[in-house]
Parts: structure tokens; sequence; C-alpha cells
């Protein structure tokens, strides 16, 4: 059995994710010098795009659009603060903006305002001559950067040295894990899943084998294992720091669902007495959180789904209606904005958004668009083909079961 005990390591991701949050206020980008002044890692940029004023940066912007034409597509996230996502030709959540990103195929380039994740699964599943290209090269996942390949690697091996003569065990990753990590489901008889479709394709993981290791994020791991009725005792956490994930043999024999230890930053902010707080101010609230939060969250919440789902919920929800909603506060004020006749807030009285989509600043998008202007792709994400390969198996698994 091949066991590494490695230190544990904070990402830088998540110890910046405090660096922009607020109590009051909106958060309005300031000159990405300002930005930069809080001593955050992000991507180095020529001295003038520290500079140029939100004016400066909109004209440039439509100047480089206007030169660039059809060539390429602007992808917005639903995360992406205000000042970037007025700019994508589609906003959408990760899967939905590579699919359309794949339908586009007159785009050569394909910008994508995300993170690096979702940039890499544009890229498995866009056509060859498309180049997808990250604003921000460090625009990462704190999630996805508690499942590095070689801890899942690691964990694999002593997996199947535990399990493969016990029923064996079928990987499954979360849409927000490393193209590297879909790779290994795909050869490994697993699929990839989104926040909309995990309970489904959990229900079919099942059919395949007797346990499946849910990667990377342990919380929508057990939410939705819990909804399939599960229960708690036949779920064990993976924590790749220490050996077999913390467990003895017998409790990974006895599992259901081996749960990668790892979570989102954004959605664990929320807690129950936010909850209580929103209801006891406004009884008639519905709150409506992810299932990226914890499972008390979940629990005590009215309803809980993908970040779509939120969004059709409340955009169809009648006038007068009053929503706390437990998800990134981009998509929330988004949400306040384009409701102005329903009461809509976070359930989190921090504004605090999620520190990595945060880092694609309107300047990083005005430098790769006037680069690919002036004849130059840079911050090119790509997938080497085996990778591709593998990885596409896993992601082709899961749009079988719609
Ligand atoms: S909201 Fe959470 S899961 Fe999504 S990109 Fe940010 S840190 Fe990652």
């Amino acid at each position: 059995m091949a066991i590494r005990v490695r230190q544990p390591v904070v990402p830088i991701t998540e110890i910046e994710h405090a660096a922009f949050c607020k109590t009051e206020d909106q958060l309005p980008a300031k000159p990405l010098a300002e930005e930069l002044s809080v001593n955050v890692r992000w991507q180095h940029l020529p001295e003038q795009y520290l500079h140029y004023t939100a004016e400066e940066l909109d004209r440039r912007i439509h100047q480089a659009r206007q030169k660039l034409g059809k060539s390429v597509t602007i992808l917005g996230h639903h995360y992406q603060r205000e000042e970037v996502i007025k700019y994508a030709d589609f906003q959408g959540d990760s899967f939905l903006l590579s699919q359309e990103a794949a339908s586009r195929p007159e785009a050569r380039y394909i910008v994508f305002c995300g993170v690096h994740f979702m940039a890499e699964t544009a890229c498995i599943l866009c056509a060859p001559h498309q180049q997808v290209i990250l604003p921000n090269i460090t625009a990462g996942c704190s999630m996805a950067d508690m499942a590095p390949i070689e801890d899942v690697e690691d964990a694999w091996e002593d997996l199947q040295g535990v399990l493969s003569s016990h029923g064996g065990i079928v990987p499954i990753t979360y849409m927000n894990s490393v193209a590297r990590i879909k790779a290994l489901c795909g050869r490994h008889g697993g699929a990839v899943c989104t926040s909309s479709n995990a309970g489904k394709v959990l229900e079919w993981a099942f059919q395949q084998g007797q346990r499946v290791l849910f990667l990377p994020d342990q919380h929508l791991g057990r939410n939705t294992a819990l909804k399939l009725g599960i229960p708690l005792e036949q779920m064990v956490v993976w924590n790749p720091f220490r050996p077999l994930g913390g467990n003895t043999p017998e409790q990974l024999r006895q599992a259901k669902m081996v749960l990668w230890q790892g979570h989102c930053s954004v959605h664990t902010r929320f807690t129950v007495k936010q909850i209580e707080a929103a209801r006891a101010r406004y009884p008639d609230v519905t709150v409506l959180v992810h299932p990226e939060c914890t499972m008390e969250v979940v629990q005590a919440a009215d309803q809980n789904g993908s970040t779509e789902y939120i969004r059709k919920v409340i955009n169809e929800a009648p006038a007068g209606s009053k929503w706390a909603v437990g998800t990134e506060i981009s998509l929330v004020n988004r949400l306040a904005i384009n409701n102005p006749d329903k009461t809509i807030f976070c359930l989190d009285p921090v504004i605090c958004p999620c520190s990595t989509m945060y880092r694609i600043h309107p300047a990083y998008l005005l430098w790769v668009l006037e680069e690919l202007a002036a004849g130059r792709v840079v911050n090119q994400i790509t997938v080497p083909a085996d990778v591709r390969r593998d990885a596409q198996v896993a992601l082709d698994r899961m749009l079988a079961l719609r």
C-alpha cells in the first residue's frame, strides 16, 4: 500500500478569501493597482493596465472587441463581478458555458471569464481549432485546489488495495475539479457530475458498483447521498493527509460513500444562525441555498439547488416574495437588481465574493483582448490529448444520463 503522508496546505486561494469582504456597500471594481495593493498574488500585467479607469477600460474593451469581431466569444460565469460579466456574450454555469462555446465554431478564441477548471472543461469540449483563454492565469478554485491529482492518484491506489476484492469503488467527480481528475474517472469507469445532476449520476454509479469515491466536494457528495436515502453511517471522509484517508480498512469496506475532504470556501460560510436571523427578520422568507453548503445549512433551508436552479426559481417567483439566498454574492446582487419587485438578499451579512472569480478584473479582460487584436494569444489553457480523451469519456457518461 503506497501511502504518502503530506503536511496540510491551505490553498492560497483560501488564504486570500477575505481580502475583498466588506460589511457594507457594493464591490465596485477599482483600478487594478488599487486592488493589487491588498497583497493578493494575481498575475502581473504590463504597467499601463494597472492604472486605467473604469471608463478607459470600457472604451478600450469595446474597441478591441470591434476589431476582433466574431472571431472571439466571451463567456461569463454567474459569479463574475458586474464590471466583467457585462461584456459576456453568454452567461451561465460552467458546463452550460462550455457547451455554448462548443456550439460556436466560428469563434476561434473563447475568452472564459471564470476559473481554471472551467476553462479546461471548455478546452475538452471545444473543437481543435478553438483556443480557450483565461484572462487571469491565477484564477483557480479553492475547492479544486484541495484535490491535487497526485493525492487523488495515491488515494485511488490505496482504495484499490483495500476494496478491489470487496466490490470495488466507482470514482465520481464534481465538475469543479482539474481535468486530470476527470480523466482518472473516465479511465476507471466513473463519471463527472454537476450540482444539477449529481443525484442522477450517483444513482447511475450505484448501478456500476457498491460504493462511490466522490471528489472533491464532501458537502455536495453528502447532501446528494442523503437525498438518495444513504445514511450518514455509510459515509466516510477521506482526509488526504492521513493514511487511508483517516479510515480503517473495515470502515472503507462498510462505506457506500467515500467523500473527499474538500469544500467551497464561499458556500461553507453560510450558517444555520444566519438562516435563523433571516427568518426572525422576515417570517415569510424562503431560504434557498446551494448544495455546496454544509449538511446542517442545507437541511435547515427551505430549498436547495444548483446555480441555474436558484436563478430559475427566483426569476419565476411571484412579485412580493422574499428570498434569503445562500450562494455567491455577485449572483445574489444580480438577482436582486433584475427582480426589483422581490426582496432578495444574501444569507451572509458580509459581502464576500468568490475570491478566485474576483481575480478576473476588467483590466485582465482588456489585456487578453488587446493581445488577441495584436495577433498574440496569451494565457491559453490547454489539456494534453490523453487527458482530454479520458476526461471526455467521463463527461460523455454524464451526458448519456440526461
Ligand atoms: S464559488 Fe467555490 S467552488 Fe465555485 S469557483 Fe469559487 S471557490 Fe470554487
